[in-house]
């Protein structure tokens, strides 16, 4: 999951990057409402945490913004304020729902949980033959039984799982991986990918390479017929 975090307080910023990205999501993270803008209108996000007191660009502008070229990115507001009423602009203004600083950071995380479960037509996650991608919880489980795979693997075979059958391109899986502060190489996509085939023989599920294009998982036997 790609999260665009817009936060101009560095400390709260350092925790929510550093918690998010523990939970298996690649963080994006903007201090200004005109780079956050900018970022929304150039790449596909899962989810917009937007702080209301920007420089440059008030939150409230940049949801505007967001909303007025019909994006339908799930959007949480955090907000200094415990009053009412910028919340219920906010709300207003096409927000998905908010929080008010100081929050705790499993209050937090749980209204991410729910916002993805709700902006995602299968509430449960996606299952390709007996490989199922639990969206709430983040992990993989083969027959109910939990995979060991890293935050990255996570995030690859969550994207490979959603196009199941189809060829995804390596640049598309670079993009997936790699916040704008950490480059992920073409070479280290392969090595994630090789790591990750040995991960899913087991469970019979193969990860093909289509030579200069990209890669993509292949549906199970038992599954085609
Ligand atoms: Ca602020």
């Amino acid at each position: 999951m790609r999260v665009l975090l817009a936060e101009d307080d560095p400390i709260i910023a350092e925790g929510l990057v550093r918690a998010l990205s523990k939970s298996g999501c690649t963080v994006d993270h903007v201090t200004t409402g005109i780079d956050a803008d900018n970022a929304v209108a150039s790449a596909e996000f899962d989810l917009l945490i937007l702080d209301l007191g920007l420089p440059r660009l008030p939150g409230i502008e940049v949801l505007k913004r967001v909303r007025a070229r019909k994006s339908t990115v799930p959007v949480l507001i955090l907000t200094a304020e415990s009053g009412v009423e910028e919340r219920v602009r906010g709300l207003d203004a096409g927000a998905d729902d908010y929080l008010v600083k100081p929050f705790a950071l499993p209050e937090l995380e749980a209204r991410i949980r729910a916002l993805v479960r709700r902006g995602s037509g299968n509430p449960t996650g996606v299952a390709v033959g007996n490989l199922r991608f639990d969206t709430v919880e983040r992990v993989v489980r083969y027959r109910d039984q939990l995979l060991d795979l890293s935050a990255r693997e996570v995030a690859l075979l969550e994207v490979l799982m959603s196009r199941a059958g189809r060829v995804v391109a390596k640049e598309q899986l670079i993009e997936r991986l790699c916040g704008w502060g950490e480059e992920v190489s073409p070479n280290a996509i392969e090595v994630y990918i090789h790591r990750l085939r040995k991960k899913l023989e087991v469970c019979g599920n193969n990860i093909a390479t289509v030579r200069g294009l990209g890669y993509y998982l292949e549906k199970p036997r038992d599954d085609i017929a």
